[in-house]
């Protein structure tokens, strides 16, 4: 009988021996599990059509304050007579990218050695002034032909688009509380955002609405990157 007890506590024993390295193994295969699961986040905040004195500085202000690089596509006329912006964005660690010299379609659009000239003329100007050539591009009113893409390229130029916007150019007049509201929904559903915004003179509210654009993707579990 007392052999019998003895038997039943050592197969008991045994058991509890498997089911623990059972439970190791699946620990030891969690980790990986939950690491492919959690794919980073990633928001591209990106500014087209400045440096503006007011906006792009006010822009400045809370990317620095929330500790936010972000992506500006400069024209470069606009920035003819505000060098210390332009020094500010790239002094301040953000990427500076070409969106033009003069941002006329008819002149830009002329034909492919004008886009090249004009792309050309911003980069220079860009890289004149802070010593860095720009290897971004985005086009000035759309998205470009495949040609025209390819064509940029060949310069040596990664062309970016964007998938969400603020809505700051599409929504006449539009409140900050629309472009908070417009950004979280173009957003809705993407793992990797390049959010379209505009820093040039007439877009104020977009300069209200970024603390709470931050907020809401890092609330989302975004992390912040430039180009
Ligand atoms: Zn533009």
């Amino acid at each position: 009988m007392q052999k019998k007890k003895l038997l039943i506590a050592l197969l008991f024993a045994v058991f509890l021996v498997l089911l623990s390295h059972v439970g190791t193994r699946m620990t030891a295969v969690q980790p990986a599990f939950s690491f492919a699961a959690e794919e980073e986040k990633q928001v591209f905040l990106t500014f087209d059509d400045g440096p503006s004195t007011v906006v792009t500085n006010r822009i400045l202000d809370v990317l620095s304050r929330e500790k936010v690089q972000a992506t500006f596509f400069i024209v470069s006329d606009r920035a003819e007579t505000r060098k210390e912006t332009l020094l500010r964005i790239a002094r301040e660690g953000h990427t500076l990218g070409v969106h033009s010299k003069t941002h006329e379609y008819a002149k830009i659009y002329a034909s492919n050695a004008s886009l090249l000239a004009d792309a050309r003329a911003c980069a220079a100007f860009i890289a004149s002034v802070t010593g860095k050539m720009p290897d971004v591009y985005r086009f000035p009113g759309g998205q470009g032909t495949r040609a025209q893409r390819e064509l940029l390229e060949r310069e040596g130029f990664r062309v970016v688009s964007w998938n969400a916007s603020c809505g700051d150019e599409e929504i006449a007049g539009a409140s900050a509380d629309m472009l908070v509201r417009k950004s979280a929904e173009s957003a809705a559903n993407k793992r990797r955002v390049v959010l379209l915004c505009h820093d040039s003179a007439p877009h104020r509210a977009t300069a209200e609405a970024l603390p709470r654009i931050i907020a809401h993707f890092r609330a989302q579990g975004y992390c912040f990157c430039a180009f």
